[in-house]
Parts: structure tokens; C-alpha cells; sequence
């Protein structure tokens, strides 16, 4: 049998969902590659699909879950065996594509990832799809040119997902790590992922100016809105923000003067179409960079029947580091 979330839409256009033990896998879409899950990962789009917010998921019933990982139980693609130790994030798993908060899971194998030497299904499942932007993110602002002597890097929404691992892999490589955070509870956990200094989440977001005194060489954000607009006012001559989420808002109120006449760069990061070998240069980055701290302060463990009591949690900001989900 197979156990999945799946939600549905009600005729008033909510979405409810329920979590069913009845499915098997002749109920899963198509794919070339069956995979046992043995473990998915709680994302803040999975807290907008599964809380019914509009724009995640594009039919249903869909079972949510943007990550996951598990071992390969049947393959048609010659890239995959059974036994083999996989991973998958985005590509519209979970959005367009039954995804991770199931049992088994039916997809292309040109979505999954091998899990790099060492790496079990829950470890890849703690860093996910949030820990792969965070390192997409640092890959950017190293390849633009950007290291530790450049200056003082800022992580916005620094105790979420994204921001933990970024704040995380940011002090193991040698940055001084400002972390911007709403949550002044929290300056214990994020120095101890490396975090030098803590900044309230209203510093950035109260900015009004066009450009503000030069601060940060480099930031990485996942808050977007007025947040990435202060950032952008103060980073310094030659730096470079990476824009990766919104939970602050989609907008983007700024002006161009701090591009032209600071030379500042805006870097966009994508994890979902992210292409697979920039994929296995990030994960396996990943394995051998994030310290051990991420994985033992920042992770919790939550069955999948708790997925639904998560989702408005995330959504609120209330979620600490990374997510894992045991189906
Ligand atoms: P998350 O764990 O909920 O982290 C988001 C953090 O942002 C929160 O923990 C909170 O941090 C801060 N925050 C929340 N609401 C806020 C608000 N109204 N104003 C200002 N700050 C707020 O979520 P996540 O999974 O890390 O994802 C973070 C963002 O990145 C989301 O928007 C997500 O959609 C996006 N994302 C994009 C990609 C991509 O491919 N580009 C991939 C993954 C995620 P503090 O409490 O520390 O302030």
C-alpha cells in the first residue's frame, strides 16, 4: 500500500487534505523510476500548497512535497538501479507532479539526483530544497567573485531554512556572517551556526533611503519586498545580493542607483530548474561543507500526519532551520 497527503479542491476553490493509507502504485502518476521515500522535507512552498494558498499547486488531487529522498525500487531509466541512494528537489515535483509526502513516489529520472557518498535519506532530506538554494546562493556570490575579504556578508530571514544553511556554510568558509532575523529569541542558535552579529528583521525592511551608508559586501535573502530593497541601499561598492524567496513579499521597491552607482548586482537563484550537473556540484559541496551543527541544532523530525499542523507554522515564520518528514 501506499500512504500519501493528497490534497484536493473543493468546489468554493479551498483545498483540503487528507492523509491516505488506501492508494497503491498503480495510483502514481507516470515516471520511469519508482522510489521508495524514506524521507521528504517540510519547505515554506510546501506550507503554501498544503494550506491551500494559490499559486503552488497546478492540479489535483496532488500530493504535495517539493523534496524528496528514498531508494530506487524500479527503473526504466538506465541511469538507475534499484538499491540506488537518490534525492529529488523542484522541477514541479509536488506542484504539478505527485510528490514526497508519500510512501513511494513515480518520476522521471531526470529529476533525481544520486545522494553523494555517506549522505542517508534524512541528512539529504535536513539540508533540501531550503539548504540547495542556500548553496546555490553561495555558489553565485563566489563565482561573481566574492570571498570572506570582500567584507561582511548579510542572511536575511536568517532562522528559516534557506537562512540557517546559508548563515551555516557562509561562517564555515570564513565570512563574518550578519544575520538579520524577527526573531531576537533565536541569537543563541544562529551563533552557534556561526552567525558574528545579529541584526532585528525591521533594520533592513525600515530603509528608505535610495542608498544608505556601505556595509555589506555580499547578502543572500529569502525575505524579497522592502527587506531585499534596504539590503540592496547598503551593500557596498562592486557587492552582490542573491535573491532566493519572499517570504516578505514578491515586490520589490527599490530604484536603480544603487546598481549604477554603486555597480551593485542583483544574482537571481532558481533551485527548481536548476540543471543537474550544477545540482550534483552543490550537493556534493553540501556533504562535505555544512557543518555538523546545522544537522544537530537546526533539524526537527515530524511524522507525515503532522504535516498539515506545520504548514500555517511555516507560513508564520515559526519554523526553526529545517524540517524533516518521516512518511
Ligand atoms: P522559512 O523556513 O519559513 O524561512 C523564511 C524566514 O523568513 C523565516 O524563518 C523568517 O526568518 C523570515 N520571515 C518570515 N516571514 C517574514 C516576513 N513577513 N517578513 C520578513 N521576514 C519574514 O522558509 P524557507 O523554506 O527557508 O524559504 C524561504 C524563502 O525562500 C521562501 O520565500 C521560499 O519560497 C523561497 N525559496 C526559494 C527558492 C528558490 O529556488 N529561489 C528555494 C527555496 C526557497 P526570521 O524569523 O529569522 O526573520
Amino acid at each position: 500500500a501506499v500512504r500519501a497527503l493528497v490534497l484536493t479542491q473543493n468546489d468554493d476553490k479551498s483545498v483540503r487534505a487528507d492523509l491516505r493509507g488506501d492508494l497503491t502504485v498503480s495510483d502514481l502518476p507516470e515516471g520511469n523510476v519508482l522510489v521508495r521515500v524514506e524521507a521528504s522535507s517540510l519547505n515554506y512552498k510546501d506550507g503554501m500548497a498544503v494550506a491551500g494558498r494559490p499559486g503552488i499547486v497546478r492540479k489535483f488531487p496532488m500530493v504535495p512535497g517539493i523534496d524528496l529522498a528514498g531508494t530506487v525500487l524500479e527503473s526504466q531509466d538506465e541511469r538507475y538501479r534499484p538499491g540506488d541512494a537518490v534525492l529529488l528537489t523542484g522541477w514541479g515535483v509536488g506542484e504539478g507532479h505527485w510528490g514526497g509526502f508519500a510512501s513511494h513516489a513515480r518520476v522521471q529520472g531526470d529529476w533525481l539526483t544520486h545522494r553523494p557518498e555517506g549522505m542517508d535519506a534524512k541528512k539529504a532530506m535536513a539540508i533540501g530544497t531550503a539548504g540547495f538554494t542556500a548553496m546555490l546562493a553561495v555558489m553565485a556570490l563566489e563565482e561573481y567573485g566574492l570571498t570572506p575579504d570582500s567584507g561582511d556578508v548579510v542572511v536575511t530571514g536568517a532562522a528559516g531554512g534557506v537562512g540557517s544553511v546559508a548563515v551555516a556554510l557562509l561562517a564555515a568558509a570564513g565570512w563574518r556572517v550578519v544575520a538579520s532575523t524577527g526573531r531576537a529569541e533565536e541569537e543563541e542558535y544562529l551563533k552557534s551556526l556561526g552567525a558574528a552579529e545579529l541584526i532585528g528583521r525591521d533594520v533592513l525592511s525600515g530603509l528608505k533611503r535610495p542608498l544608505e551608508k556601505e556595509r555589506f559586501a555580499a547578502g543572500i535573502d529569502s525575505v524579497g519586498s522592502t527587506t531585499l530593497a534596504g539590503l540592496l541601499a547598503c551593500l557596498k561598492r562592486g557587492g552582490a545580493a542573491a535573491a532566493c524567496g519572499l517570504a516578505g513579499g514578491s515586490d520589490l521597491p527599490t530604484t536603480v542607483l544603487p546598481f549604477i552607482l554603486r555597480g551593485a548586482t542583483l544574482l537571481g537563484i532558481d533551485s527548481v530548474m536548476c540543471p543537474p550537473e550544477r545540482r550534483e556540484r552543490a550537493w556534493e559541496r553540501l556533504n562535505r561543507e555544512l557543518p555538523a551543527v546545522l544537522l544537530s541544532s537546526g533539524v526537527s523530525e515530524y511524522p507525515l500526519s503532522e504535516v498539515q499542523e506545520l504548514a500555517p507554522r511555516i507560513l508564520a515564520g515559526q519554523v526553526r532551520g529545517r524540517t524533516v518528514i518521516v512518511p
